[in-house]
């Protein structure tokens, strides 16, 4: 049975993966994939995303919280607190 060569992350050849490893250099491979060393999305910027969802996801929870209990109150704050996010939001991608 013949495979599909992949190429291996250690070497960079293209190689039929036997027994899990390379044979050209014999390091084990990972499963086959087109591009094994594909590098993760930079960690800095999906901290700031996640941040970012989460603290809008409050600021709609405590909005949806007001309109549920009929609080003026809680929905300004809600608002106040979106629309400060937002202004947070195009001060620090405005250059
Ligand atoms: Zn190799």
């Amino acid at each position: 049975m013949t495979g599909t060569p992949t190429r291996c992350g250690f070497c960079g050849r293209q190689t039929i993966t036997r027994k899990g490893r390379c044979p050209a250099c014999g390091q084990a491979k990972a499963p086959p994939r087109d591009t094994p060393l594909e590098p993760p999305p930079p960690p800095s910027l999906w901290r700031d995303v996640r941040g970012q969802v989460a603290s809008v996801g409050a600021a709609v929870l405590l909005i949806a919280t007001a309109l549920l209990i009929g609080s003026q109150v809680l929905l300004y704050l809600g608002i106040l607190a979106l629309c400060a996010m937002g202004v947070l939001y195009a001060v620090a991608h405005s250059d």
